[in-house]
């Protein structure tokens, strides 16, 4: 068997150098722990950016994956599957809208809001074709496509990556007046992070998505809630729009959704703005096919566990509690929503280090920006693994 080290050097050496990663190996996984090939076990607070919320290896999700192996696996949309209708179905009654279009990352769901965003504008809303605006939010984080990272704010995302699309505009995040002072009657939607998670679990104000839904409601502008990382109860709601009692025109999902097996997005929307997509107008190939379908329905399953859901909350209230005793010097903030938290140090501090010592003390979390790092666990988590990981966070926490 290969040792962290050889397999370290196996990824340098022939992966493209893309990310840069914690330096630890994961081969096994299961619930809130991972271990690596020297068998030391560790704390995961990163849960693939909150694609891994169930647990890993969650017993449920695994026994549909492998019973819907064991049927049909591939079919193309060419053909209709016996299981996609069902996921979609209760994929809707989970987010509360009329229909759904599958895809399978979470970059294929936004480009999806956009294209329909961009249809309705012109076939509904009557803009001229081309002309079509969209606006996003500064620090914001939508995926890696070429059309999308030319709305990004993040020079490392974007840099060189010309010529960009056109036709977005970004103004201030948790500013509702700079968006409303940015509609043209071009504008289509705004496309927008309910909580920007890249950005450092960045939350607005509360009421700021109430007002980004009334101005889009006055300006016949869609709005556009990008959920893929604040879905699926990760902030102690389903949705994070959810605790504005917020109902976005289209809702963008991913990570969750394939419950830390496969990916599987999609897009949410009323059948009035859906139908802007006609045959051929848009699609993938493993959209919706029957693998995702089967691991997307024990997804939601999963997910429908109001103890779960409670358990979110009191945990998220608790690990902020905690985290805000902590005495060290260099944290300027702690903030978050059910188990979507940041911990923010002093400008120019280099939370890598703290990353890699947290990392030998048996948790892993990855910085953001710098200075600030996330933690999200799965969010099957109990409270006495979070006490542990406190345990853990605390001592290193300390030593800085
Ligand atoms: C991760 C993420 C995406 C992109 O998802 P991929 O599956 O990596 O393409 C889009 N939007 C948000 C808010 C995300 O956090």
């Amino acid at each position: 068997m290969l040792s962290s080290k050889e397999i370290m050097e196996l990824d340098n050496k022939y992966g493209a150098h893309n990310y840069h990663p914690l330096p630890v190996v994961i081969a096994e996984a299961e619930g809130v722990m991972v271990k690596d090939p020297e068998g030391r076990e560790y704390f995961d607070f990163l849960s693939a950016y909150s694609a891994v919320n169930q647990g890993h290896r969650n017993p449920k999700i695994i026994n549909a994956l492998i019973e819907q192996a064991g049927k049909c696996t591939l079919t193309s949309r060419a053909f209709h599957n016996d299981v996609m209708g069902k996921f979609l179905k209760k994929l809707c009654e989970f987010t509360g809208y009329e229909m759904a279009l599958p895809m399978n990352t979470g970059a294929e769901a936004v480009e999806t809001g956009i294209k329909l965003a961009r249809r309705w504008g012109v076939e509904v809303k009557g803009i001229e074709n081309g002309k079509q605006e969209i606006i996003v939010a500064e620090e914001n984080f939508h995926g890696r496509t070429t059309t999308i990272i030319s709305f990004s704010t993040d020079p490392d995302a974007r840099t060189n990556y010309g010529p960009y699309t056109p036709g977005f505009k970004i103004v201030k995040y948790n500013d509702a007046k700079a968006l409303e002072d940015a509609i043209t009657p071009n504008t289509c939607a705004i496309l927008l992070e309910p909580i920007q998670g890249e950005a450092g679990v960045y939350v607005p104000y509360d009421g700021y998505l109430k007002d980004v839904r009334e101005i889009c409601t006055k300006h016949n502008v869609l709005f556009i809630a990008d959920e893929v990382q604040t879905g699926f109860l990760r902030t102690g709601e389903r949705f994070a729009v959810n605790h504005e009692n917020v109902r976005p025109d289209v809702m963008t999902l991913g990570k969750a959704l394939g419950g830390a097996v496969i990916p599987v997005s999609a897009v949410v929307a009323d059948k009035k703005f859906m139908k802007v997509f006609t045959p051929g107008s848009h699609g993938s190939t493993f959209g919706g096919y029957p693998i995702a379908a089967a691991v997307g329905i024990a997804s939601l399953e999963v997910l429908e566990d109001p103890e779960l859901k409670k358990s979110v909350q009191d945990l998220g209230e608790f690990f902020r509690a905690e985290l805000k005793k902590i005495n060290c010097d260099k944290i300027v903030e702690v903030r978050g929503k059910g188990l979507l938290n940041a911990v923010v140090f002093v400008d120019n501090f280099e939370a890598w280090d703290v990353c890699i010592a947290l990392k030998d003390a048996g948790l892993l979390a990855k910085q953001t920006h710098g200075n600030i790092i996330r933690f999200a666990p799965p969010l099957v988590i109990t409270k006495g693994e979070i006490v542990k990981a406190l345990d853990i966070i605390k001592t290193v926490f300390e030593k800085f």
